[in-house]
């Protein structure tokens, strides 16, 4: 049987284009579908606008410091009109740049919603396409709960487009998303307030980081309250009222939700097809992200493997290798490093200490919580904190976690090492760069006894 495309991808985002890109390259005439915007949730609404959020909002701090090393800074004022404005020509830049990658690779793009018509056959509009092979790359959607006046709440892709900076804003959720939003606004100028129903924040963290960050957020001014959740949400001619579970109102200007994404497989037709879904809705793969249909593949958040664009990339890229390349392999998801674009920064690979004790048993753990040398001049109380886990018997570094400025930097050499299973001896034997926030990692020798 003749197909119009070896390859069909639904999804334009960061696993969709680097698979079909390679793909392409691999010899496959390759098709994408994109309903939104191609470049998907990092470039449109996420990861690229999100970190232009986080740089503007950082300024505040920056100008305080400079304070204390003889700067002096004038009267400051912020127009976010313009940081939207700027950030929007950028995202604009980036959204061409994705579409002359399609191009430029023979990628035929099909803007409109794709849905599966059966195993080997798409429908975008009143187009039928058939391909050999599909992908699924359609990522995740924002979750909004059923509470009351939920109509008035925003999501993280309305946060991108306010018309203008809330005076006051309350943001729901305890992810990464959550806090780092709390960050950007609190930076800014807002009044925050992070509601989040469990007891700390970042659950999934190792512990010490979520309490440590927790209270470095505080220090920062943004109101945490935990074992909190809005029951109800009323617009008053002054703004709204949110009205807690336990009764307490609250009022703000603004509300945003970041409390989890859903994958977007409602209405693809797949499991009409026998594909399977899990129980939240990601499509179950194998290791090379082979569905239970033998010809579809899916990769990128709407797996729910691990939610982070470097990963749906990877995935995107064993899959072409893999279909396309003759080199058969499984996406690797062990010690993916992450960051957490708060303030202070977090940064974080390999087992928590509750995943190592819980592996390993025993295991050393090696903590530090000091004050930043920039921090002395700059008057700040800001803190940083630095923790290694260690598998005794092999010696093997099976977790390290920092908060602090350049953390997300910082981690990513540390995935190397960790990559390379380097030994605790071997970060001894490291030489530290002084002065540095670095060196932390490869300075301690005294494990952690209890406080
Ligand atoms: P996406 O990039 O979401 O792409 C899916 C695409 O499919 C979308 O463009 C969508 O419009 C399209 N689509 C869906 N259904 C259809 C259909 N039926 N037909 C046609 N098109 C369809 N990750 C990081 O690594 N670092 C970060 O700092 C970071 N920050 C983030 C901040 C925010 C606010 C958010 C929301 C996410 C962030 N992420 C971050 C996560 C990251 O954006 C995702 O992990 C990544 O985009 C997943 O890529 P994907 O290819 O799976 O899906």
């Amino acid at each position: 049987m003749t197909f119009d495309y070896d390859l069909f991808v639904i999804g334009a985002g960061s696993g969709g284009v680097r698979a079909s890109r390679i793909s392409s390259s691999l010899g496959a005439r390759v098709a994408i579908a994109e309903e939104f915007r191609v470049g998907g949730t990092c470039v449109i609404r996420g990861c690229v606008p999100k970190k232009l959020l986080v740089y503007a909002s950082h300024f505040a701090e920056d100008f305080k410091d400079a304070e204390g090393y003889g700067w002096a800074v004038g009267e400051r004022s912020h127009s976010w009109k313009t940081l939207i404005e700027n950030k929007d020509r950028e995202i604009n830049r980036l959204n061409g740049i994705y579409h002359n990658i399609l191009k430029n690779n023979n990628v035929t793009l099909y803007e409109g919603r794709a849905t599966l018509v059966d195993k080997n056959t798409v429908k975008v509009g009143d187009r039928t396409i058939t391909a050999k092979y599909i992908l699924i790359a359609t990522g995740a959607t924002p979750v909004m709960p059923d509470v009351p006046g939920i109509e008035h709440a925003i999501s993280s892709n309305e946060a991108f487009h306010l018309d203008e900076l809330p005076k006051r804003i309350i943001v729901v959720g305890g992810g990464y998303i959550a806090v780092e939003f709390a960050g950007i606004f609190n930076g800014l100028g807002s009044d925050v307030t992070l509601l989040y129903r469990r007891d700390l924040i970042l659950r999934g963290f190792d512990d010490d980081v979520r309490t440590f960050l927790s209270g470095e957020l505080t220090k920062k001014g943004i109101k945490i309250e935990t074992n909190a959740n809005p029951a109800r949400i009323e617009k008053r001619a002054n703004g709204l009222t949110v009205t807690l579970e336990d009764g307490r109102t609250l009022e703000c200007d603004a509300i945003m939700y970041a409390t989890g994404r859903d994958p977007n497989t409602k209405g693809l037709g797949l499991e009409a097809l026998g594909v399977e879904l899990k129980e939240n809705g990601a499509v179950k793969v194998t290791a090379q992200s082979q569905t239970t249909v033998d010809n579809i593949y899916a990769v990128g958040d709407v797996t729910d493997r691990i939610a982070l664009t470097p990963v749906a990339i990877h995935e995107g890229m064993a899959f072409a290798e893999t279909v396309f390349g003759g080199r058969p392999r499984a996406a690797d998801h062990e010690n993916v490093p992450s960051a957490v674009f708060s303030q202070p920064q977090v940064g974080t690979v390999g087992l928590t200490e509750a995943q190592a004790r819980e592996k390993y048993g025993a295991v050393d753990i090696y903590k530090s919580q000091f004050r930043p040398m920039k921090m002395t001049l700059s008057g700040s109380s800001e803190q940083a904190f630095v923790k290694l886990i260690v598998e005794p018997k092999s010696d093997l570094v099976v977790g390290v976690h920092i908060v602090g400025g350049d953390a997300a930097e910082i981690i990513q050499s540390v995935g190397i090492a960790l990559k390379c299973k380097a030994t605790k001896a071997q970060f001894d034997a490291t030489v530290g760069v002084h002065p540095s926030l670095a060196e932390e990692i490869v300075t301690m020798r005294e494990k952690y006894t209890g406080d």
